[in-house]
């Protein structure tokens, strides 16, 4: 089978390389020439673990190509994916701007019988659209399916959650484009994924409703951290007490500076704006919103306690990607942290094992260093902000002799407070006892 995926970006490359793996042929097109001549010479446009090495063997068993020529790459291709960026606008809405200018063009390029597919985050309703749009392009009457197939891949482990996703969902009211998508899937039907297959309008909200349960589990347990904070109990063990009861689940109850990253900050938001035009009022949504946005605000109130008078105060920031194993760091908290910290006239140095490039783009005023340990010295707070595996045992004492203070703000609870204590850190972590230095 012949495919096109539309927009090569964390879920377009992630997408067309795990298919073509599967044996499909994938065309994986952008409109970004940049990204395309790069990834044409084999340099990787993000970090993802093990995906360039599928690029590499995939493109050259010819599975797997790239092209900005969508209309040559949708002609040749049974099944086309939209897999194009949906980001906020103003209101918390998702600017389907890309969206649309894709069905456009898919449209006009609509040579004969096609399943086109989306797999970007849309709204419900999206599909309607992007028929109607695809109608009024097409030249002649050609026939054509609208189907969603939303995607639930993790930044960081992409690829392995591609080949061994927890289910599928395929959302059409057309059985050939569930018959010809189920087909596409096959290897995974194979290994018993489970599929869902349902309409489209349903297809969409399973998206938007998978997010926004995950985003609550983690504003809840933040808010369930600050409780802990205010009354001394221990949320890593709340967390574990709760999470050992199968119906609610270890997953997704780490307390943190809150969540962010490319989709669930947006995707509530669009939860939102989407239900505010159906007449829908979605009170715990709106409250997890509320809870991630007072975080990194918390966040800096722990910082700004062991600073006391931040100006002219030097703070090292480890972690700059919104979580671990990606370069991706939109919508960072790391971010958050350290424009509030420079607002207070702190000194930033930071260090990220794979983000800084992503990084030096957006943060300005930030001394960028070359690891961990060049990072802290002299510094007067260390403040761990993204729990990557290279932070988790640093050499506490070699630290403790490079800071001009002993003090740790663990965003992430890595390190035990008794343990910091006795290496002589003030040491504050998030609803669980802090310490002071002895
Ligand atoms: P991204 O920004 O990394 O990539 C989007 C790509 O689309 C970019 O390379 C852009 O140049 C390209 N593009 C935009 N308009 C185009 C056009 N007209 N023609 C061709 N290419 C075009 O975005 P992403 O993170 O991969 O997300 C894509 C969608 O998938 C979003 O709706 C997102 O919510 C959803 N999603 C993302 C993730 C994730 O972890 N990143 C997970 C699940 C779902």
């Amino acid at each position: 089978m012949n495919i096109a995926v539309i927009g090569t970006g964390y879920v377009g490359l992630v997408t067309g390389a795990c298919f073509s793996e599967l044996g499909v042929n994938v065309t994986c097109i952008d409109k970004d020439e940049s990204k395309i001549s790069s990834l044409r010479r084999g340099i990787m446009p993000i970090y993802e673990p093990g995906l360039e090495e599928l690029v590499e063997k995939n493109v050259k068993q010819h599975r797997l190509s790239f092209t900005t020529d969508l209309k040559e790459a949708v002609e040749r291709s049974l099944v086309v994916l939209i897999a194009v960026g949906t980001p906020s606008d103003e209101q918390g809405n998702a600017d389907l701007t890309f969206v649309k200018e894709v069905a456009a063009s898919i449209g006009s390029s609509l040579n004969e019988y096609k399943v086109v597919v989306t797999k970007s985050t849309v709204p419900m309703g999206t599909g309607k659209m992007i028929r109607s749009i695809i109608e009024e392009h097409r030249p002649g009457r050609t026939e054509f399916s609208v189907a969603s197939n939303p995607e639930f891949l993790r930044e960081g482990s992409a690829v392995e959650d591609f080949m061994r996703p927890n289910r599928v969902v395929i959302g059409t009211e057309d059985s050939q484009a569930a018959a010809i998508l189920r087909d596409l899937y096959r290897p995974l039907y194979l290994i018993e994924t489970p599929f869902v297959i349902t309409d489209v309008v349903t297809a969409e909200m399973i998206k938007y409703a998978s997010n926004a349960f995950l985003a609550t589990k983690i504003s809840f347990i933040n808010e369930i951290a600050r409780l802990c904070d205010a009354l001394g109990a221990d949320v890593h063990d709340v967390a574990r007490g709760m999470g050992l009861d199968n119906r609610i689940g270890r997953k997704f109850l780490h307390p943190g500076p809150g969540f962010g990253g490319s989709c669930f900050p947006k995707d509530t938001l669009a939860v939102l704006a989407i239900a505010q035009s159906a007449g829908c009022e979605m009170k715990v949504v709106k409250a997890v919103v509320e809870v991630n946005e007072g975080q990194a605000p918390l966040m800096l109130g722990k910082i700004r306690g062991v600073l006391k008078e931040p100006k002219g105060k030097v703070a090292a920031v480890l972690g700059l990607s919104f979580k671990p194993n990606t370069d991706d760091i939109r919508e960072s908290p790391a971010l958050k942290i350290i424009d509030g910290l420079q607002r207070e006239g702190v000194k930033v140095r930071a260090y990220d094992p794979i983000s800084m490039d992503n990084a030096r783009q957006v943060l300005h005023g930030v001394e960028f260093c070359n690891d961990e340990y060049s990072t802290v010295e002299g510094a007067d707070v260390l403040v761990l902000v993204t729990e990557w595996n290279q932070f988790r045992a640093l050499d506490m004492k070699r630290i403790r002799g490079l800071m001009r203070v002993p003090a740790v703000v663990d965003l992430r609870n890595i390190y035990d407070p008794e343990e910091m204590r006795r290496l002589g850190f003030t040491y504050r972590c998030v609803g669980r006892r802090s310490v002071e230095s002895s």
